[in-house]
């Protein structure tokens, strides 16, 4: 079957690392066009304006915004008002209402739109939910703590207003455990540190209903820890390495080291839904991280530079 065209937008770090690598080996999609300001993809015909490319480019079917949340809901409109399906990045925009809104202008215009979250598609995710099926959830830990210069180095966006600071990786370890959970969570708490020079938190301690906690810190070097645990009515199950390895009681059970195979998955998935015009808009891991930012006491701490 004749490969979909598609086209991409905001080529910058998520787009190079794994966007492009995806789509180059997808049966599903070929990369028609981009769209950026500054960055391009070889080989590929490059625009610097959406509106540009959705008025000269009628048979791109499919655009995937990989911009940052706070620039990305006027790019998603213009998608969506041009009657192409959409693809959001994690998180899907800057705000809950924003996100309705789109989701609205899909059903509206008839097309497809799909908010990924690509740690859902890490190895083990699928054995874990399966795992947790009908058991018994005594207390859960997730301990989400990375170098932010390491991976996004220079990146000011993140640290301000909508750019979510410390919550962009941990609403990853929030699109798990919405994911492989028997049953739906709701914040209790939160406490979430603000570098005084910056509108963005660098750290956070959240709690959930169920004895499930969070904790959340852009400022380890050395060894970087994504791990979630649960102590059950089965016994201890581990989530190591952003969901790639499950462990059952100590024991390695499923995963692999890589996270090479998310955004492969995450665009098998989108052609399936564009095959059904369907849509795919869980919010749930963003309505956790808006709830923190509602309910959080805030802590003032060092100032922040890259
Ligand atoms: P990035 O490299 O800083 O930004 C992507 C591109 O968006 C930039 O190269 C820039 O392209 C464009 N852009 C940036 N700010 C803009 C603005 N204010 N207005 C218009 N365009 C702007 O960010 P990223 O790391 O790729 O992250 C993008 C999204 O992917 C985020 O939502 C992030 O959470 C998600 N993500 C990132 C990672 C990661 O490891 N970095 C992993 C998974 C998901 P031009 O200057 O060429 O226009």
């Amino acid at each position: 079957m004749a490969r979909e065209k598609l086209a991409l937008v905001g080529i910058g770090k998520i787009a190079t690392d794994q966007h492009v690598p995806a789509l180059a080996d997808s049966p599903d999609w070929e990369l028609a066009a981009t769209v950026s300001r500054h960055g391009t993809v070889s080989g590929v015909e490059a625009f610097t304006d959406i509106g540009d490319m959705l008025a000269a480019r009628p048979g791109i079917g499919t655009v995937s915004l990989c911009l940052p949340p706070v620039p990305r809901f006027a790019a998603a409109q213009a998608v969506l008002r041009a009657g192409r399906n959409l693809m959001l990045e994690k998180p899907p925009g800057a705000t809950l209402a924003e996100v309705h809104a789109l989701h609205d202008l899909a059903r509206a215009h008839g097309v497809s739109i799909f908010a990924t979250w690509h740690s859902r598609m890490a190895h083990a995710v699928g054995a874990a939910k399966r795992w947790l099926a009908g058991r018994s959830i005594h207390e859960g830990r997730i301990i989400w703590r990375e170098d932010v210069r390491k991976w996004h180095p220079g990146q000011d966006w993140i640290f301000e207003a909508g750019g979510m600071g410390v919550f962009d990786p941990g609403i990853n370890a929030l699109s798990i455990l919405t994911e492989i959970l028997p049953a739906p969570v709701h914040l209790t708490g939160a406490e979430l540190d603000f570098p005084a020079n910056r509108q963005a938190p660098i750290a956070a301690r959240l709690d959930l209903s169920g004895g499930i906690s969070a904790d959340f810190d852009f400022r380890q070097e050395g060894p970087q820890t994504w791990d979630m645990e649960f102590a059950t009515d089965a016994g201890l199950m581990a989530l190591r390495m952003g969901g790639n390895i499950l462990e059952i009681d100590g024991q390695r059970a499923e995963g692999q080291d890589s996270i090479m195979g998310e955004y492969p998955a995450l665009y098998a998935r989108m052609a399936e839904l564009v095959r059904g015009v369907a849509s795919d808009m869980d919010l749930s891991p963003m309505v956790l991280v808006a709830d923190a930012f509602t309910l959080g006491r805030r802590n003032i701490v060092e100032t922040f530079e890259f």
